[in-house]
């Protein structure tokens, strides 16, 4: 169950990313990130995408099971 007002700022922070650089050190170890391009889509009828550069570290990141990375969107 989702609401307009929490659809408009999952709609804004998507924005927010989509327009942020992406970073190339870890802020952890300050290795090289890589970057997986994740697309996210509202289901409204004006539906959106938005493909965000989402940086994975490969000391910090891949060390856990990257299998969690499921980025459910509720809109
Ligand atoms: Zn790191």
């Amino acid at each position: 169950m989702s609401s307009p007002t929490v659809c408009a700022a999952v709609e804004g922070l998507l924005d927010s990313l989509a327009e942020e650089l992406p970073k190339f050190h870890c802020t952890k170890c300050g290795s090289n990130l890589s970057h997986v391009e994740v697309t996210f889509s509202s289901q409204v009828p004006t539906g959106k995408i938005w493909t965000v550069p989402l940086p994975v570290c490969p000391k910090c990141d891949l060390k856990e099971d990257t299998a969690k990375v499921v980025l459910p969107v509720a809109c």
